[in-house]
């Protein structure tokens, strides 16, 4: 029997954008999301579209959505203790990087995603997956608080500490490789009337930052360090981790101490290990992964965004390209995203060490390159990072599926 009813556990940035290419190619789709509601502006990070991603959404219909909700981020303010900042034009650096890029608060995106398939898609949200049991017909999917269903397919699109994956390849130490840092975001007051600026101040291993939200008026204060080894904290514990960020930037001055006052008033931290996820295969029989949940390169280093969009994409494709045969399709699937996927892992490290230099020289050099490279020709800044790496060269080797509209009909069973 052919595929037809799909389940997408996770209405981040993969599991939508999958639902949406699924049920324009005749699937049904629901989408179990964790979290009570979207709440547009509350939490979330930056994040970026690079080329193949862009291209997706715009096939999408939403580029408009997603243009008018970017960031505008203009300038980044580079800090050192005892220094003057130095001004990096970030338009500049970002067309460097890609000819086709766009920033945007991560909970803008997912807002836009969700709008865009809300009356197409069902969408549970406050519930997740508590089992799931696979047979020749399909899966049972069993609820944490709505009754058992089945579906002949299900989706994780649930992000880093995926419920699908321990579920059905086990626990998720056996897949997370921490890459050596940490990182934490939460919602400040935007005191020091930011507007399309980043400020970030560098000390060896550690870098700090803050931005404006546009859309709500408020900034956002990020923190990244290194650490050899993992740090010891329960997950839940957002006391220990506020306590953790208080003592590894405890010697820092510029914005810092102000920003972590702001640490007892916040209801929206998130913190992490910056761990990418690295599986052999994301499928078993009719379950199959896509984003964070199959293929996280590490967040904010690795370009998880895009990859997540571009899978999600390329996942629904395999599927309609397959008629519904979900064997030929995941095995398609994960041979187009094997390459992408590998690269993006290669680059998170390589990224990771010039956004968070470990020492003095290296915080110098880092700022140094910025300093030049946006005044570079933008042919050469692509040369330049095309030998680092970065999530845009990652997905250059992906050739998106011809343009689906023709093929835009519902699946024959
Ligand atoms: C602080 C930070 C900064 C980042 N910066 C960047 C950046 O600059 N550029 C970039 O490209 N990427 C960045 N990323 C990474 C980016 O956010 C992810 O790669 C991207 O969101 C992946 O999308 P996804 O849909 O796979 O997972 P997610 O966006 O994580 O979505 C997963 C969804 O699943 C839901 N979920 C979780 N568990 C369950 C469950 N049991 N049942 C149901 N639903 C569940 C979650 O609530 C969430 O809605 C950053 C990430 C972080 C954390």
């Amino acid at each position: 029997m052919r595929c037809r009813t799909v389940l997408v556990s996770g209405a981040g940035v993969a599991g939508p954008t999958l639902a949406y290419w699924l049920q324009r190619y005749g699937f049904r789709v629901t989408v179990v999301e964790r979290t009570p509601t979207l709440r547009r502006g509350w939490g979330g990070h930056a994040v970026d579209l690079f080329g193949p991603a862009v291209v997706v959404a715009e096939r999408m219909g939403i580029l408009p959505q997603v243009l008018e909700a970017r960031t505008r981020t203009e300038l980044i303010s580079l800090t050192r203790p005892g220094k003057a900042p130095v001004d990096v034009d970030f338009t500049r650096l970002a067309a460097g990087i890609s000819d086709r890029h766009v920033e945007i608060m991560r909970g803008e995106l997912t807002a836009i995603l969700h709008d865009a398939t809300r009356n197409d898609v069902e969408y549970l949200f406050g519930d997740s997956i508590s089992a799931l049991t696979q047979h020749e017909h399909g899966v049972d999917v069993t609820f944490d608080h709505g009754a058992p269903r089945p579906f002949d397919l299900v989706v994780g699109a649930d992000g880093l500490h995926s419920v699908v994956r321990r579920l059905t390849f086990g626990d998720e130490s056996r897949f997370r490789r921490y890459i050596g840092g940490y990182l934490a975001v939460y919602t400040v007051p935007n005191s020091l009337q930011l507007d399309r600026q980043m400020l970030t101040y560098l000390t060896p291993g550690k870098l700090a930052a803050t931005y404006p939200v546009r859309q709500t008026g408020q900034a956002r204060a990020a923190f990244l360090f290194r650490r050899p080894g993992e740090l010891d904290y329960d997950h839940r514990d957002l006391d220990r981790q506020k306590r953790l960020l208080r003592e590894v930037f405890a010697d820092d001055g510029w914005e810092v101490p102000r920003l972590l006052a702001e640490l007892d008033a916040t209801e929206d931290l998130y913190f992490d290990s910056i761990s990418q996820i690295v599986m052999d295969r994301w499928s078993a029989g009719r379950i199959t992964l896509a984003g964070d949940a199959g293929y996280c390169p590490g967040p904010a280093v690795g370009g998880g965004t895009s990859v997540a969009i571009v899978g999600a994409h390329l996942l629904a494709s395999a599927l309609r390209e397959a008629g519904g045969d979900h064997v030929r399709a995941f095995e398609r699937y994960e041979r187009t995203m094997r390459e992408p996927v590998a690269r993006s892992r290669v680059i998170a490290p390589a990224i990771m060490a010039t956004l968070i230099p470990a020492t003095r020289r290296q915080v110098w050099l880092m700022i140094q390159a910025m300093r030049v490279i946006p005044r570079l020709p933008t042919a050469v800044q692509r040369r330049l990072f095309a030998l680092q790496g970065t999530p845009a060269t990652a997905l250059a080797a992906i050739a998106l599926p011809a343009e689906p509209w023709d093929a835009d009909r519902p699946q024959d069973t």
